[in-house]
């Protein structure tokens, strides 16, 4: 999520009072655990791999424009290549034409299934970038990198597994295009240039779908994860009626940050006008290290992590094959 420092350092100190993060772990659903004896969904191991993977030291904070973020484009273009899913564009590497230092958002494409529905399209995405080596004040115990584990290589490791899902089963009716969004700490850089380009390509785009810190678990039961833009399109509503459950919800905080306007989702909503939207589990009060260095792969709960992907995925699938385009503006 791009910087909310002004508004989110009052939250803290709101906060500094509360106890531990204390992950509940998901209930057991007997339907669920019956349909990943037959359909293969996400692992938790595999999550565990991705997820050490973009937060090692090395990647020295996914700084956007470091050279370490090769290193990690590259290991998700492999996503892309051992799934045998293409890139979208000639190469995966989609170069930012708004960014000082070499940048690139990452991008593969399904086509659809139905000769007519998949000249319709879905972006699924989520930003591999994070806020690099921090300095100054901002250095907790010697510890300079921030490794944003939460933010957002938790989204980018739900967004390998959807990718690995419809690579296997190729059930979507709709092209699919995932990406990978760099530089969105920057401003939402990567999902500025993308949306305009492929606006500028005529696409016909029916929504998109981003998550952003899905690593820790809301202390509730009410709802799974939270959406963006929660009244400006009945997409909530509608993924309700695809899963059969209290999914998504809407929380206070989301219009109170203008999150909708926070993370890469937004650009997608002004040059395109349909919806587009973020799915999240960060609600300011489960997660205390937000841009600090102590958002680790050790803090994140990979099992409600598995528990996002595995519930999303087969409402992405309902979304995307729906006979009309259902999910509308308000
Ligand atoms: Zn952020």
């Amino acid at each position: 999520m791009k910087n909310l420092s002004l508004l989110f350092s009052f939250l803290l100190i709101a906060c500094s009072g509360s106890s531990p993060i204390v992950s509940k772990l998901p209930t057991d659903n007997t339907n669920q655990e019956k349909a990943i004896e037959t359909i293969n969904f996400a692992k938790q191991e595999d999550v565990v791999q991705t997820l050490k993977f973009l937060t090692l030291d090395e990647n020295l904070g996914r700084e956007a424009g470091t050279k370490q973020m090769d290193n990690v484009a590259a290991y998700l273009e492999d996503v892309f290549k051992k799934n045998n899913v293409p890139p979208y564009f000639k190469t995966y590497k989609d170069t930012l034409s708004n960014f000082r230092w070499p940048a690139y958002n990452v991008v593969g494409y399904i086509e659809g299934n139905d000769a007519k529905l998949k000249n319709e399209f879905v972006v699924i995405g989520a930003h591999y970038d994070h806020i690099g080596q921090l300095k100054g004040d901002d250095i907790v115990n010697g510890d300079d990198i921030a490794n944003g584990a939460n933010d957002n290589a938790s989204g980018t490791t739900a967004v390998t597994e959807v990718v690995k899902y419809f690579a296997k089963y190729k059930t979507n009716k709709r092209s699919i295009i995932f990406v990978f969004f760099s530089a969105e700490e920057k401003g939402l850089l990567g999902s500025k240039h993308l949306a305009k380009k492929l606006k500028e390509q005529n696409l016909n785009l029916y929504f998109m779908f981003n998550y952003e810190m899905i690593g820790v678990k809301m202390n509730r039961e009410d709802m799974l994860l939270y959406i963006t833009g929660f009244g400006k399109s009945n997409m909530a509503q509608k993924m309700n009626e695809y899963a059969g459950e209290n999914l998504i919800g809407y929380i206070p905080a989301e219009t109170q940050y203008q999150l909708f306007r926070a993370s890469d989702n937004y650009p997608f909503y002004t040059e395109f006008e349909v919806p587009a939207q973020t799915v999240s589990t960060f609600d300011f009060e489960n997660f205390k290290f937000y841009h600090e260095p102590d958002d680790e792969f050790e803090l994140m709960d990979t099992k409600h992590m598995t528990n996002v992907v595995n519930k999303t995925i087969p409402v992405l699938e309902k979304m995307i094959n729906a006979s009309s385009k259902e999910i509308q503006l308000k």
